[in-house]
C-alpha cells in the first residue's frame, strides 16, 4: 500500500493502536512514550505488527516524501460493532441483555479508555484533512474506567440481573490504558464529544435490536 501510495501520490493513513504502547510503565500515554512490548508473547503479532507498519511509514515518508498520517487508536466501541468479536464492551453488553454472567478476565483492575465511534470517525477525519503531520497522534478518550466498573455500568444501564465471573488474565494484558490527547486537542482541535454513559446506552439499543431479530 505505502509503495501504491509514493506511485499515484495518494495521501494515507495508517490505523495503528494504543498496542504500540504495550504494558506501558508510563500514565496516560503521549506520542513521545515508546512503550513496553513483549516481543514474544501473546499479544506480539498485533503490537509488533503495528509496530513495524509504523516503521515502514516513516520510512517511506522521510525517504520517498509519501504523505503519511499515522492514528494511534485507543479502545473504540459503538453499534454495529460484531457480537461475537470477543471485545470487552460487546461481551458485556450480549452477556447483560441475557441476563448470562459477565465474564471479567482477572480481577476486573485493569483499566481502559472507551471512545465513541463518531468521536473517533471525526479524530480520523480532522488527521487526513490536517496539513502536514504525518503523526504519530493518539486518538481515543481519556475517561478511565476499571474493567469491573465497566461491567456495573452496564448491568445497571442494562437492568441485567447478571452476575460477574471472574477467570484468568490472559497473558501481557495491559493493566492501565489512557490516552494523553493534548496534541489531537493542539493540531486537530479535536476531543471527545460522547460521554462514556450516552455511548453505551445507543450501543446498548443496537444490540437489543440484533439480539432481537
Ligand atoms: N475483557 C474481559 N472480559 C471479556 C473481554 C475482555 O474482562 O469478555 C478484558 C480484557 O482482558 C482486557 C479488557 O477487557 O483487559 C479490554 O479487552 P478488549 O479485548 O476489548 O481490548 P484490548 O485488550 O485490546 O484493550
Amino acid at each position: 500500500m505505502l509503495g501504491l501510495a509514493k506511485r499515484v501520490k495518494a495521501k494515507i493513513l495508517q490505523a495503528s493502536t494504543s498496542e504500540v504502547y504495550g504494558d506501558p510503565v508510563v500514565h496516560p500515554q503521549d506520542e513521545k512514550y515508546w512503550g513496553n512490548v513483549n516481543p514474544i508473547g501473546m499479544r506480539a503479532c498485533y503490537d509488533e505488527g503495528k509496530r513495524c507498519a509504523e516503521t515502514l511509514f516513516f520510512d517511506y515518508h522521510r525517504q520517498n516524501n509519501v504523505n503519511i498520517r499515522v492514528v494511534r487508536i485507543f479502545n473504540t466501541y459503538g453499534p454495529r460493532m460484531k457480537a461475537n468479536d470477543g471485545r470487552v464492551v460487546s461481551n458485556f453488553i450480549v452477556q447483560a441483555l441475557k441476563n448470562e454472567d459477565i465474564t471479567i478476565f482477572g480481577d476486573g483492575s485493569q483499566t481502559r479508555s472507551f471512545c465513541y465511534v463518531d468521536d473517533m470517525v471525526k479524530g480520523i477525519v480532522n488527521t487526513m484533512d490536517m496539513a502536514d503531520f504525518p503523526g504519530p497522534i493518539n486518538l481515543g478518550n481519556p475517561q478511565e474506567f476499571t474493567i469491573k466498573e465497566l461491567a456495573e455500568k452496564i448491568i445497571k444501564l442494562t437492568n441485567s440481573v447478571s452476575k460477574l465471573q471472574f477467570s484468568r488474565l490472559p497473558e501481557d494484558d495491559p493493566a492501565r490504558r489512557k490516552p494523553d490527547i493534548s496534541l489531537a486537542k493542539e493540531k486537530l482541535s479535536w476531543e471527545p464529544a460522547i460521554g462514556v454513559d450516552d455511548g453505551l446506552k445507543k450501543t446498548i439499543e443496537f444490540f437489543k435490536k440484533i439480539i432481537d431479530e
